[in-house]
Parts: C-alpha cells; structure tokens; sequence
C-alpha cells in the first residue's frame, strides 16, 4: 500500500491539474484527476484510487504528455490506470515519491498489484501499448520511421528542451542557450524531413509513437520560441524555427483529435501559469537581451578594421592590441558579445564563453612566438574606472617584460 503525503484535496485540484481549463470531448473515465474524487474530503492521508495501475506525472510535462496521449487515444478506463499528481505525494524529491521512482522524475507508473514502478515515459508508452493493445490503435504503425522519430526525439531533442524555459546553462551537451536553441530549431528539421508527406499523422495514416512523442515538444517550442530573439537564432536562409510541415501537423492535431487537443490544453494551461509567473523576464535572449551599442571589435569581427589575429575557433577571437602596453600584448574577446559589455555583467549563462576565453588567454600566455616567456600579466579592465575603453569585453594579455604589483 502507498503511503501518500498529507495533502489535503479538494476537486478544485482537478483544476489545477489542468491549468484551469474546462476540458472538451473526452470520457470522463480517461480525463485527468486527483488521488482523491471525493470533495468534501479534509482527511490528512490520501487512499490511491483502486486503479491496476498509477501513473504519476503533471499537466505541463512534457515527458509525461505522451503517455497520456497514449491513454487518451485507446481510452483505457481509470480502474485500469488512474493519473496522479506528483505534488498528491509530496513533489518530486519527497520521500514518499522517491520511494515510488528513486530518480525523483516523472512520469512513471506504478503498477499496484505487481508493485513494480516503471520509469522514463518511453518504457511507459511502450508499457501501455502491450498491455493495452486490445484497446484502440496500436501506435505501432509497419512504419519503422515511428521509432526512428521517437528515438531521435528523445535522444536530440529532450536532452536540450530545457534551453526553452530553463534558468540557466548547461543544456544538455550545450553550454550555451544560443546554441542549445539552435540546435532544437535544426532538430525539428530533421524530424520534418523524416515525415511521411501523406500524412495526417508523422508517419502515415496511423497514429504512433512518433506522434506521441514529438507532440508534447511542439506545443513547448510554439509557445517558447516566439518569446527569443528570433533573428539572433535563425540562419539567413531560415524563415521560422518549427519548419512548416510539423507546424502544420501539429495545427492539424490539434483541430482533429481530441486526445491530442487534451493534452495541447493540458501543457499549455501549465506553461501559462509559468508565463503569468514572468518565468521568461529572466532568461537569456528572451527577457533579457544585449541591447547595448556596438564597439569598434564588431567592426574588427566583421573585417571591417584590420586587426593582426593570433588565434581564431567558433567562439573567440584574439588579435594584437594596436597600443601595445608590453612588448607582448595580445586581446582576447568572444565573438559574441551575449550581453557581455564588462565582466561585471557575466551570468552562469556564460561560463562557457569565460572558460574559453581564460583557456584561450592561458595558451597565448605562453606562446613564445608571440613574444611572450616566462610569466604574463592577464588583465580584465571592469569599466570607465578602472580603465576600460571598448565596452566588449576583452582579456588583456602582456608578456615580455616584468610586472609590477600592485598595480597602477
Ligand atoms: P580597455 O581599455 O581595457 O577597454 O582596452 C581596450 C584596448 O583596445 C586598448 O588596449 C586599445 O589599445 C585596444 N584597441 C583599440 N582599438 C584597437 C584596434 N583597432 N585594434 C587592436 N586593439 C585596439
């Protein structure tokens, strides 16, 4: 028997799963609710309902949505799999959760006569698609693409789908929300190009798990993406960041199928309460922006103003100081600047680019064909006082000749 947390529950939690919205067509029987249907219930622990199986999530994951498209297509009744709010049993690191799904994550469903938990909502899926293949599609289409897509999805686009709404970098193998966003607009493609022409679904005229799993990613990338600065994440050639062929699936989705119209008006009612939370105010490229002039390095970056270049990757570039303060003396600065006018305005979103830049500045430090030796003064001026001229920011790096301390 679970042990729940102490959580009073009312039937506004159905609400509040669901994000407020009144949910349209669906069988009550598969419709989203609380551990608890009573509502004049005030008792401090909460009896899981007499369902085969559990299946712990939220409205607003994404993970979790798929597995609910799932349950919503072959309409399996809440006595064979009840769904949970994971705040029912305390969140996700609370004990009593942690007990059902060690990694503290969701979704994952427990199977109350086994009492085996099964985690990660692709062995959830394809869970519910053996136990339940008697009840509607099998999302199994003769379309080996479906799980070609599914595992794309899961293995190049979940691992970086927090750059949309997450704090702060890394994300994924990406240290940059830059990048990481970029990367999710280039992955959408691919997918695009896998896609079955005749539709109506991803692979053809079944719905699969391609379909399930790609989904719930569409309705966060439609929703987060307009809030970035789109020009600084589009190639030139690039007309939007969800190609037009899943844009124009997922449309078609959502005015064609009532499961999938569920689970859109499910994750859209949570991303709406982050949104009225001003979750967007404080993330990099979104609410927040380098609206700052440029400096005569962004004419130098553009080629425009020679510069003597000593070294060069995809994120820094390093050039001889035209005003040499030692007989080795060499800038080095990131190609984008990212908000980056002084040192002062660094965030975690650029411990990248500081790491690539102090890696670069160390190797220059001890390049004797550059002039430098044995010891060098590595230099970061932080505005108008302490000496800094080009509000891009730049590291000093002198060489050559002995350094007082302190200095000036
Ligand atoms: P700071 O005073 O820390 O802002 O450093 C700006 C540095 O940029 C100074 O050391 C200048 O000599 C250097 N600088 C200015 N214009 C150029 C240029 N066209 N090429 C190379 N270095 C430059």
């Amino acid at each position: 028997m679970l042990k729940f947390a102490l959580i009073a529950t009312t039937s506004s939690r159905v609400h509040a799963l669901t994000g407020g919205i009144r949910l349209k067509t669906m069988p009550t029987s598969t419709a989203i609710y609380s551990t608890t249907t009573s509502s004049s219930s005030s008792s401090s622990s909460i009896t899981p309902p007499p369902a085969k199986n559990l299946l712990f999530d939220l409205p607003v994951s994404n993970n979790g949505a798929r597995t609910r498209i799932i349950m919503y297509k072959k309409e399996i009744p809440e006595s064979e799999c009840a769904v949970i709010s994971v705040m029912d049993v305390g969140g996700f690191k609370s004990e009593e959760y942690l007990s059902i799904n060690p990694q503290g994550k969701i979704p994952s469903l427990k199977c109350q006569t086994t009492g085996v938990t099964i985690a990660e909502s692709d062995t959830v899926c394809r869970y519910l698609m053996s136990s339940y293949s008697d009840l509607g599609p099998s999302f199994q289409p003769d379309n080996p693409l479906s799980n070609e897509i599914a595992r794309f999805h899961d293995m190049y686009l979940t691992t970086i789908q927090t750059c949309l709404y997450r704090a702060v970098p890394p994300f994924g193998i990406f240290g940059t929300r830059k990048d990481a966003l970029k990367e999710y607009s280039k992955q959408l493609y691919i997918i695009s190009n896998m896609m079955d022409d005749e539709g109506p679904y991803l692979c053809g005229k079944e719905v699969s798990l391609a379909d399930a799993s790609v989904f719930p990613s569409v309705v966060f990338a439609s929703f987060m993406f307009p809030k970035f600065d789109q020009k600084e994440l589009m190639d030139d050639q690039q007309q939007q960041l969800v190609p037009k062929k899943i844009e124009e699936w997922f449309q078609r989705m959502i005015d064609t199928d009532v499961a999938f119209q569920k689970v859109y008006e499910e994750i859209s009612g949570g991303l709406a309460k982050w949104d009225e939370k001003g979750r967007w105010d404080t993330i990099w490229l979104a609410g927040l922006r380098d609206d700052e002039p440029d400096t005569l390095f962004d004419k130098i970056l553009a080629g425009e103003i020679p510069a003597s270049i000593v070294k060069e990757d995809d994120k820094i570039l390093a050039f001889k100081d035209i005003n040499p303060a030692a007989p080795a003396h060499v800038l080095v600065i990131p190609k984008d600047r990212d908000g980056l006018t002084r040192l002062s305005k660094s965030t975690p979103e650029h411990y990248e680019i500081l790491g690539r830049l102090m890696v670069a500045a160390g190797e220059i430090a001890k390049d004797e064909s550059l002039g430098f030796g044995d010891g060098a003064r590595i230099v970061i001026n932080d505005g108008a006082k302490a000496g800094q001229e080009v509000f891009h920011l730049h590291v000093h790096v002198l060489g050559g000749r002995d350094f007082n301390w302190p200095p000036g």
